[in-house]
């Protein structure tokens, strides 16, 4: 039986119920999380990627949105651990905790709202393919900084993901990339992106109003230990059209390459060289496989 923790306590899944009148229902008014948990089955036990560094991220969505999860990062990390070891997940894990502006009041506002936190985690394989995928430049631009804090993983925030990716969707392609209000590109749908050219990654800057990818500093990190330059900057629609390859990174979407970008082949339009390079060695060390980059993962033992 699926489990959650909220309130305070463990328990089904299906009790941890709101009211329709829930601020946060009818805001957006809440900030959440996408984790992972890769199971080795050699060692038989789940291995949760970067569990702090999630929780610390969900601390400042949750600052910026003045939500107060009423635990600390250690307690969220323990409560996680906790609700992955009671229910004895022997499969890939994605973990969802949530903050909210919980009471039912009708007063558009971030102050003097009791707010309340969850967790719960579902079976995930993968999210979006990791083999190849087609996508659109979106009409629809990535949200401004100024407008809703894109640094924040908030709730309402989602509403720009689900336009953009439906439109994508009905007209046949795989996800869809933001450009910001300048023009430059953004990040995918729900990842962030990386551009190779010449040998050298290329991803937008913190301030392309993109989500602080977690999976983008992984990435980052890998790449550097696999002897290829990183540079963060701004990057040109049309750049993507002329690069030698693409790829976007996120917990749910963990490495998807870009083979066709708004009709047009990216390299040799089958996923390339680096990005197969980057990917498997992302792929082992979530699963605990390089031991240098074991300390990225908490074991629920
Ligand atoms: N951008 C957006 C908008 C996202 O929702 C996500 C998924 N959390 C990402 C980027 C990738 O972030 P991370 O690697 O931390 O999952």
């Amino acid at each position: 039986m699926p489990l959650a923790y909220f309130k305070h306590e463990f328990l089904p899944l299906e009790q941890a119920t709101v009211s329709v009148a829930t601020h946060a229902l009818n805001y957006g008014t809440g900030c959440f999380e996408g984790i992972r948990a890769y199971y080795n089955a050699e060692e038989d036990r789940l291995f949760i990627l970067k569990l702090r560094e999630h929780f610390e991220r969900f601390w400042r969505s949750c600052t910026i949105m003045r939500i107060n999860p009423g635990h600390s990062v250690e307690e969220m990390m323990e409560r996680t651990v906790e609700l992955l070891r009671r229910q004895e997940f022997r499969q890939d894990v994605y973990i969802r905790p949530l903050a909210f502006k919980a009471e039912p009041v009708i007063k558009v506002t971030l102050d003097g709202i009791r707010d309340e936190f969850a967790i719960f985690a579902v079976p995930m394989g993968d999210y979006i393919p990791t083999t190849g995928i087609h996508v659109m430049v979106s009409a629809w631009r990535r949200l401004e900084d100024n407008a809703i804090p894109s640094r924040a993983k908030v709730t309402g925030s989602y509403v720009n993901t689900a336009l953009a990716v439906t439109d994508a969707h009905l007209s046949g392609f795989d996800d869809a990339i933001f450009l910001t209000e300048q023009g430059h590109v953004a990040e995918g749908s729900a990842a962030n992106l990386f551009m190779v050219r010449e040998g050298t990654l290329i991803t937008p800057d913190v301030s392309e109003n993109i989500l602080e990818g977690i999976t983008r500093q992984t990435i980052m990190h890998l790449a550097n230990d696999l002897g290829y330059p990183v540079i963060t900057r701004a990057i040109d629609r049309t750049e993507l059209y002329i690069a030698d390859e693409l790829f976007l990174v996120g917990t749910g979407a963990q490495i998807s390459p870009i083979t066709q970008i708004d009709h047009r082949m990216v390299g040799t339009g089958r996923i390339g060289s680096i990005t197969e390079r980057i990917q498997t060695h992302y792929n082992r060390a979530v699963r605990g496989q390089i031991p240098e980059y074991r300390h990225w993962l908490t074991p629920v033992e």
